[in-house]
């Protein structure tokens, strides 16, 4: 028996509807006193009235039952879909509480649905990246984990590590010229694969990340070069997506904006500027530390005046980050050309005028987001899961050794400690405090 928990799983403000979502072994019995015309029958919707705790008539809506273990919790659940607005849902919260259910916390249906068995902790990750995703192919990557492509894959690495685990017991127990000759080779062959394979993945998670956080892009230029100017500009190329998200330092501003189906975070270091006789330094380190953070530099040179030491600056920081996407540009095409351009040869510039003309740069911008984006490889998608797999690869490069000298002991040992790794992507074995952990992180009503 489960108390019977209760929430607004929509987001509060105007809407055309609400959802409140009641889960627990009461919940039909509690439902029964907002909606007693419903017939709640499992799996089907009564369009009936509800009525709040004085039984006055609140709504015409539909009330939707899923019978244990038919559900999302695995418990039964009542759905309520009224009619939108804060006063309604919250009404229907608060006669439900009224009538026995509890307030949930947040994640807490989900992790009920994790306890009971109906989704592993990958999937529970993949529903809380989901809500959050910045790209449409975030969407499609969290919708494949939510199938369960990445539990999958856990199991598959497992049983071959247990299969190793399961030949170097059989080692220990017989003698080892009753074995075939190449099973270490063999072996060692099976581990180094499956190794790459991991480390492999945990690179192309990495590189990805901003597929679901938001890729960092930063523009870096000497001051007047139209870097605020650039900022405008793409803001207002998409005006549907712009909020301000105050950074991490005092005038760091970061900025959203939709290219092609990706929500980028633009970096803006214009403020730089102000800072009246330390420019030079501190513009530089302000560069600097945004470039460190960024998926995708754009380094802005002036294209109508000549080149200076400043640029240098910036050629520096170029030099300093060739692994990552660099976009070098000159701005203000529409004036005369008077920079040299085959200081920057190497980089391809292309020309752009961030106050008449700059599609060209917002079309390389979305081919190089789609490039860092692209690959088969499966994703890791939270910080969680990346250190998991970190540390099976680890383990499993420490079985090699003792492997190769024939310890067979110190061999099984780093491969369950391998299997321990991994298999903490969708079932721990760790205590409550780090699912409440997890799973606090959620929204309420999820
Ligand atoms: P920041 O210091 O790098 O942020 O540069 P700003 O965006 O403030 O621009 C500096 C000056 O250059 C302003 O007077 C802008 O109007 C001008 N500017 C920026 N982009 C262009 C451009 O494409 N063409 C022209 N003609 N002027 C530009």
């Amino acid at each position: 028996m489960s108390d019977t928990i209760a929430a607004i799983a929509t987001a509060s403000g105007v809407s055309s509807i609400s959802i409140i979502r009641l889960s627990g072994s009461d919940a039909r019995v509690i439902a029964r006193h907002v909606a007693p015309k419903a017939t709640f029958r499992p799996r089907y919707s009564d369009l009936t009235s509800l009525y709040n705790r004085s039984d006055e008539m609140i709504d015409h809506a539909l009330v939707v039952y899923f019978q244990n273990p038919q559900s999302f919790t695995g418990e039964d659940i009542v759905e309520f879909q009224c009619h939108g607005g804060i006063v309604v849902a919250q009404e229907i919260l608060d006669t439900v509480m009224y009538y026995g259910a509890r307030l949930a916390e947040p994640g807490e249906f989900s992790k009920r649905a994790f306890l009971n068995g109906k989704i592993d902790l990958s999937e529970a990750e993949a529903i809380a990246k989901l809500i959050e995703a910045k790209s449409t192919d975030a969407a499609k990557i969290l919708a494949r984990q939510l199938k369960g492509e990445l539990g999958r894959f856990v199991e598959e690495g497992r049983e071959a590590l247990l299969k190793a685990l399961a030949y170097s017991e059989v080692m220990i127990d017989y003698a080892e010229e009753e074995m075939p000759e190449d099973i270490l080779t063999q072996l060692l062959a099976q581990l180094e694969a499956l190794s790459e394979t991991l480390t492999r993945i945990v690179e192309s998670s990495r590189r990805r990340r901003g597929l679901i956080e938001g890729f960092r892009v930063a523009i870096i230029g000497k001051p007047n070069v139209g870097k605020s100017s650039l900022l405008n500009a793409l803001l207002s190329y998409d005006r549907a997506i712009v909020s301000e998200i105050a950074g991490t330092t005092r005038d760091t501003i970061e900025e959203q904006v939709r290219i092609g189906t990706h929500v980028i975070r633009l970096i803006d270091t214009a403020g730089i500027r102000d800072a009246s006789d330390q420019i030079e330094r501190i513009g530089v380190a302000r560069s600097m530390s945004s470039v460190a953070e960024a998926d995708v530099v754009i380094a802005l040179f002036d294209g109508s005046s000549v080149y200076e030491d400043e640029d240098q600056k910036i050629i520096e920081i170029l030099q300093q980050n060739r692994d990552k996407e660099l976009i070098v540009t000159l701005n203000k095409s529409d004036l005369e050309l008077r920079f040299d351009r085959s200081i920057l040869e190497r980089y391809t510039p292309i020309e752009i005028s961030a106050k008449y003309q700059f599609e060209k740069l917002t079309k390389v911008l979305e081919s190089r987001l789609n490039c860092i984006g692209e690959s088969d490889d499966l994703m890791l998608i939270s910080a969680r899961q990346i250190e998991a797999v970190e540390q099976c690869a680890r383990e499993i490069d420490r079985a090699k050794t003792p492997l190769s000298q024939g310890e067979l002991e110190f061999f099984s040992y780093h491969l369950q400690e391998a299997v321990k790794y991994l298999s903490t992507i969708t079932r721990p074995y760790e205590s409550e405090e780090i699912l409440d952990k997890m799973f606090g992180e959620f929204c309420l009503g999820k």
